[in-house]
């Protein structure tokens, strides 16, 4: 739709007709090109401080900038110290000072034992907080049982401030684990990692989860899910107005089992990637409301703790590399279903602006083109094909499961709060390039 964003001191004052142009302005015409409010990721591992040489703020928020991200929100993992103290937060603030290329928030870490540092963390303003229901992957960030989340929830009672959940609980991946071992079961094949993380031991978490909401009448959000089978539970759930909220990845939505090849630990995520059927659910679950939140689980490591040339999925480490690609791998995966058009657009500026915006507490500031929000501003060209290789990535390694992949739709500038901080026009050497100083600031919740 053709129209005017006019923008003051960094802030959206109006949208208007595309003729409405005020003459004083100073005008920047984007000819057919799509704007689109900044995109805010909810769930992004920036590791630093402690574990920069996975991640660090400089290139986390570079790949952040080059892919219209605006607004990032880091998880309390896999950083040194995990932010489950008002001191480690202290520490997260200083290593991100000058840095950041796009504006950043953090969730506070909810482990076993650190229950009386969550007010404190509180108010120093963290957008909320996140844990596990099964073992992270790190010994010094303890996942929780039912007391734990118990305890946790009436703290937070009344605070709003949501409690962020890994919903998988440990039973059924033991259980499948030591049947998988029992009958010899060879680790380099995908099918063998799927069946050791089974949907069982999302599906009981997630139930637990909803219990424990409606309960506390506390906001609980359900991070990265994965498996279809957990949807007629969240369906229900959401009919009976209990407050839990859901967001699942690019990867669930982009990738299936079938075509993941054995050894390629580049694509071991935990819960892992299951097959086209369920990938096609979570598609449908998305449309129907019933997931709110498309966030990128950005999770690094150096690749040699991908142990790539072993492919054992049990001894690589998990998680995806992705920052920065989600808006035109879910655009040309909407595309694909009949979306490329603008109800897709909107679909888009739903899934990855508006409702992580709200659950970070950003509304009316970040993620849609209000007037008073910021003007965080995506110049995306819609049409462009291109195939994606390690020089898009912007990220600090360039391990990805999406090199090679063909995508529609391309970021062409993107503004934090009324200026350039990203364009791949810019008249210097390098094709791309990140445009000024970090100006991204923290956004404390309070
Ligand atoms: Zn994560």
């Amino acid at each position: 739709m053709p129209a005017t964003l006019l923008v003051d001191a960094g802030r959206i004052s109006a949208v208007r007709a595309w003729d409405e142009v005020p003459s004083e302005a100073l005008l920047h015409d984007f000819g057919d090109y799509v704007l689109l409010p900044g995109l805010v990721d909810t769930h992004v591992h920036i590791n630093e401080p402690g574990r920069t040489e996975w991640e660090g703020f400089t290139t986390a928020t570079q790949a952040a900038a080059a892919g219209g991200v605006t607004t990032l929100v880091d998880m309390p993992l896999n950083c040194k110290p995990e932010t489950t103290t008002p001191s480690a937060l202290e520490r997260k603030r200083a290593a991100a000072r000058g840095k950041a290329m796009v504006d950043w928030a953090t969730w506070g870490g909810l482990v076993r034992g650190n229950i009386e540092a969550l007010a404190p963390l509180a108010a120093e303003g963290v957008a909320g907080f996140k844990c596990f229901l099964v073992h992270s992957g790190i010994d010094t960030f303890a996942w929780v049982d039912e007391a734990n989340l118990r305890t946790a929830l009436t703290s937070l009672r009344g605070s709003g401030l949501p409690l962020l959940a890994h919903a998988e609980v440990c039973g059924p991946i033991t259980s499948a684990i030591e049947a998988l071992n029992k009958r010899g079961a060879d680790w380099r094949k995908y099918s063998t990692y799927v069946a050791s993380r089974p949907d069982q031991a999302e599906v009981e978490a997630i139930g637990l989860l909803i219990r424990l909401a409606d309960e506390f009448r506390t906001p609980i959000h359900i991070v990265h899910l994965s498996s279809a089978q957990a949807l007629p539970l969240l369906a229900d759930a959401r009919a009976r107005g209990v407050p839990v909220t859901v967001e699942t990845c690019p990867h669930y939505l982009w990738f299936a089992a079938e075509d993941i090849p054995d050894g390629a630990t580049e694509f071991k995520c935990a819960p892992p990637m299951r097959g086209a059927a369920n990938r096609e659910a979570l598609w449908g679950a998305l449309a129907d409301g019933i997931i709110d939140i498309v966030a990128s689980d950005h999770s690094p490591c150096p690749p040699a703790m991908k142990r790539r040339d072993e492919g054992r999925w049990d001894l690589a480490w998990g998680g995806i590399s992705s920052l920065g690609l989600a808006l035109p791998v879910i655009w040309t995966a909407l595309g694909r279903r009949g979306l490329g058009s603008v109800a897709g657009l909107q679909l888009l500026g739903r899934w990855m602006s508006a409702a992580p915006a709200r659950l970070a507490g950003l509304q009316g500031r970040k993620g849609a083109f209000n007037s008073g929000a910021d003007a965080d501003i995506v110049v995306f060209d819609p049409d462009t094909e291109w195939t994606v290789s390690k020089r898009h990535l912007h990220f600090r390694h360039k391990l990805s499961p999406y090199i090679g992949a063909q995508l529609r739709g391309q970021v062409q500038e993107t503004w934090l709060r009324g200026a350039p901080v990203y364009t791949r026009c810019a008249p210097v050497v390098k094709e791309e390039c990140f445009v000024g100083d970090p100006r991204g600031a923290e956004l404390v919740r309070l």
